[in-house]
This record gives structure tokens, sequence and C-alpha cells, in this order.
């Protein structure tokens, strides 16, 4: 048994050969557009974005006090200036201070020429218009200088970069309204089988819900992606094939699950190879193991097995690092941690393996992982529970109870 998965996973690629492939294979889409900022959220950014302002634009305080001149500092005393005036956070001060002269500041008010140092609030004494303060005062203190954060011309998004919530605040601190980037990739998808019923329809004896198409159209809410659901196709090889073709034409991506084994019903292999190029066939990864790639023309195409924990396995270990690469989003990889397992694990040298666990940590920030039940792969709802795959070598034979594991967080949450 052991010997036979040894050599059957010879004859297959390891999930970083099949990495290493899709890398070289890739082309990212050439165009790009202008969007506003509102709309650049999780967008490729195309070129990098210059400040065409200092940022701060003036030199603001930092606080809530008083703004004075460190020149009427008395050494290592007490001293009191008296108030003339008020900067407000939009509405700054319009006269001009004189020695022995201080002024109310807001945070984000203009600190006036004449003035170098704020003093917090809560460190002077107020007497009508006096104003004590006291002998540790320190200069230069509580302001922001302009240019501080980005000076004009500054390099604010280099790219390409995937634009998140932050840098939408930065470009709009330095004013920019639209930003260039890359195109959406436009990316089919759809399901094969003659078993497939749509929701809403009663189920017949020998027939199943079509539930890949909901998981994939969630795997694919991405603002990089421009998705279309086309359905379910039979097992007919002519309607399969005509329906690649023509889906071809108009799409960077097709995806399908189902119909890439080799039972009988599966013909998406024989079709990729009469009407595009396969690339690599059968990757050394559980679950998951027949999966295509290839091309259709100017179409890249992924054949994802048809059971549904390989459907999500396939697409995150696959799939999506080479949509990102088509996004033209820069180069990122899974975050993966140690935990202690505290399940004993089954499995057979041959495969690396993707188990699904639920990843927890203790109040010393100590990772311990469990395995999330059955492991079948057409078991949805233990996937539905874990929240990590619990990642095995392909020479591992199990593990223990107490046994250190790789584990890779579905989310930053846990
Ligand atoms: P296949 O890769 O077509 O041999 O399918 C493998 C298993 O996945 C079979 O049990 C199919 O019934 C099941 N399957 C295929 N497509 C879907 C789908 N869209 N939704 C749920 N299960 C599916
Ligand atoms: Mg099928």
């Amino acid at each position: 048994m052991i010997d036979a998965c040894s050599r059957e996973a010879k004859q297959m690629l390891s999930l970083k050969e099949a990495l290493e492939k899709i890398k070289a294979a890739i082309q990212p889409v050439s165009g790009t557009e202008k969007v506003m900022l509102k709309n650049a959220l999780g967008r490729v950014l195309s070129e990098p974005v210059y400040s065409p302002i200092n940022i701060p634009h003036d030199r603001n305080s930092a606080m809530d006090g008083y703004a004075f001149a460190s020149s009427d500092m008395a050494q290592k005393q007490e001293f009191t200036l008296s108030l003339v005036g008020t900067s407000w956070a939009g509405r700054p001060f319009q006269g001009q201070l004189k020695p022995g002269q201080c002024i109310r500041i807001f945070t984000g008010g203009v600190v006036p020429a004449e003035t170098d140092s704020v003093i917090m609030q809560e460190h002077v004494q107020v007497q009508e218009k006096n104003i004590h303060f006291p002998a540790d005062t320190k200069a230069h203190q509580n302001i922001r200088e302009v240019g501080e954060d980005i000076k004009q011309g500054g390099l604010l998004c280099t790219h390409p970069k995937i634009l998140t919530a932050v840098d939408l605040g930065l470009l709009a601190s330095a004013g920019i309204c639209d930003v260039t980037v890359r195109q959406p990739v436009k990316i089919a998808f759809f399901s094969t089988g003659d078993e497939l019923t749509a929701l809403g329809q009663p189920l017949e004896s020998g027939k199943i819900y079509d539930s890949n198409r909901y998981t994939l159209n969630g795997l694919l809410a991405d603002a990089c992606y421009s998705v279309a659901d086309l359905g379910v196709i039979p097992d007919d090889k002519q309607k399969l094939e005509d329906s690649l073709v023509e889906t071809s034409k108009n799409y960077d991506v097709i995806i399908t699950t189902g119909g890439a084994s080799v039972g009988e019903a599966d013909y998406v292999k024989e079709i990729l190879e009469s009407c595009g190029e396969v690339n690599f066939w059968k990757i050394a990864i559980k679950p998951g193991k027949p999966l295509a790639f290839g091309k259709i023309g100017q179409c890249y195409f992924f054949g994802l097995p048809g059971n549904p924990v390989a459907v999500v396995a396939t697409f995150q270990q696959i799939v999506s690092p080479a949509l990102k690469q088509l996004s033209g989003a820069p180069y990122s990889k899974p975050l993966q941690l140690m935990a202690t397992c505290i399940s004993a694990l089954k499995k057979a040298p041959g495969r690396q393996e993707f188990q699904r666990g639920i990843l927890t940590q203790d109040d010393n920030g100590e990772f311990f992982v469990a395995s999330a039940d059955k492991q079948g792969s057409h078991i949805l709802s233990s996937m539905s529970q874990a929240n990590c795959y619990i990642v095995l070598a392909s020479e591992c034979n199990g593990m223990q109870a107490g046994d250190r594991v790789t584990v890779q967080p579905f989310s930053l949450l846990i």
C-alpha cells in the first residue's frame, strides 16, 4: 500500500513544482484603468504614487495646550506669559505674537511662526489672561513638523501593491482623487456533472445539490477579479468542449469543478488536450490529486476535482496564487506557524496533506491544533468547522498527540 502510494507519488508533481510551473507560465493581465480612490480597495496599484504636497501641510500642534516661544522660557524656573488668542484646527491664529505672549492651541491647530513649542493644557495654570508655566517646561515639544510624514514629491505607495484601507487613507491625506490600477482578471467558472441539481429544485435519487459553484463564488470574491458563474454543464463531451472553447474567447481564466479524475465521464483532460494544452495533471497533494492546468487559446484553464473539500484546498493552494499573479499582485505566501497537535493524525506517506484543523492559542501565546474530525474530501462540514490546515509533508506517516506540526490558518482571526 505504502509502496504503491510512493510509486504513484513519483509520477506526480509536488505542490512546490506545480507552483513553480504556474509561476513560469503565467503573465499578468496587461491592461490598466483609472478608478476613484473610494473604489480602489483591494485593487492592484499599477504605478507608484507620489505626494503633491507635504504631509503635514502646516506645522501644527499634537496636543490641546498653549503655543509659546522657547526664547520666553526662564532658565529652569517657572514663568508666566500673557494669552493673546487661539489657534483652532482649521482656523489659525491671525495675529502676530510678541515676546512674553502665548496662544491657546488645539490639536491640529497651526503653530504660529513666532512660536516653536507647545505645552499640554494639563501642565499649566490659567489665571484669566495669564498662563503660568512650570519650571520643568520643555522646549520644542508637541509639534508636528511640515512634511514629517511624507515630503512633497515623496513616495506614498509603491507598485505593484494591493491597496488596503490604510493606503486609501494615506492617498486621501495627500489629496489623491483617483489611482491607476490593473484591470480585473476576467474569470468564468462552471460545474460539470449529470448528478448536479440547482438549489430550489427537489433532489431526485442519485442527484446532489451543486455546492461547488457557491464555494467558488465565495472564494473568488476579490476586487481584483471580475467573476461570471456560467452554471452547470452535463457530462457530455461535445457540450463541454463547446463551452470551454466559447468561454475561452471572452475570459482570462476558466475554472471548472468535477470531471477531472479518470472516471469514464471525466472528459476534462481529454478535451483540454484536443482544444488547448495541458500543463500538468496530477499533483501529490491530498485532498486534490486530480487537477488540470492548461491553456485554451489565450485563456488559462484550471480543472479542479469535484469533491467539495478538494475544490477549496486546490483553489487555495494552487489556483489562488496563480490568480494573484495574473492580477499583477506582488508575490506573497500563506502564513504558516508551528503548533502542538492535540490529536493523533492518520497519514500514509506519498502526498503532502492539508488536513483540516482547529487552531487555538492559550493565554501564554502557545498554539494548539486539533483535528477537525472526519477528513474525507467530500466532508464539507468538518472544513466548515475548521479554521486552519494542518500541513503534513509527503513523507510523514502520521502524527502522535503532542507532536509539533505546521499549521496554515485560514484567516488572521482564530
Ligand atoms: P468528479 O471529479 O466529477 O469525479 O466528482 C467527484 C465527486 O465530487 C463526486 O462525488 C461528485 O458527485 C462530486 N461533485 C462534483 N461536482 C460537484 C459539485 N458541483 N458540487 C458538489 N459535489 C460535486
Ligand atoms: Mg463528475
